[in-house]
């Protein structure tokens, strides 16, 4: 006999038999058939956006968005498409962050790196000055 493993489907949260696509057979459907939907669409409008794709297809932004960040629907075919940024929520199509969110990171990280160098100058600082008193 052989051991079936199960698992609830982590889209709709049905126990399903687990596979490589890690979704229940209902879920696969839908995803494939919201699939063929948006592909379909973007060869009769080559240059849509994202939003235009999904109000034409009925499929979810977010789904969209996932299509595109696993490269089904690769933006470099695709001169419309967009996913949002994860900080700021402007549409991007390279990268996590928009140019704007990185150059903020960025310098967030060097003014982290500041403050700590601060802090520890000024603790070597303590150290000498505590180390007169105990002369004097
Ligand atoms: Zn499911
Ligand atoms: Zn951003």
């Amino acid at each position: 006999m052989t051991m079936l493993k199960v698992a609830n489907c982590p889209s709709c949260g049905k126990v399903y038999q687990k596979n490589i696509r890690n979704l229940c057979h209902d879920c696969q459907f839908v995803l494939d058939s919201d699939y063929t939907r948006c592909a379909d669409f973007l060869r009769r409008s080559h240059k849509a956006t994202t939003a235009e794709m999904s109000e034409a297809t009925g499929v979810s932004l977010r789904q969209i968005h996932i299509f595109i960040k696993e490269n089904k629907l690769p933006v470099t075919y695709y001169p419309g498409l967009t996913y949002p940024c994860n900080s700021c929520g402007s549409g991007i199509r390279q990268h996590n962050l928009c140019l704007n969110c990185r150059m903020r990171l960025v310098s967030d990280i060097r003014h982290m790196r500041e403050q700590e160098e601060k802090v520890k100058e000024r603790g070597v600082g303590f150290q000498i000055r505590d180390r007169e008193r105990i002369r004097y």
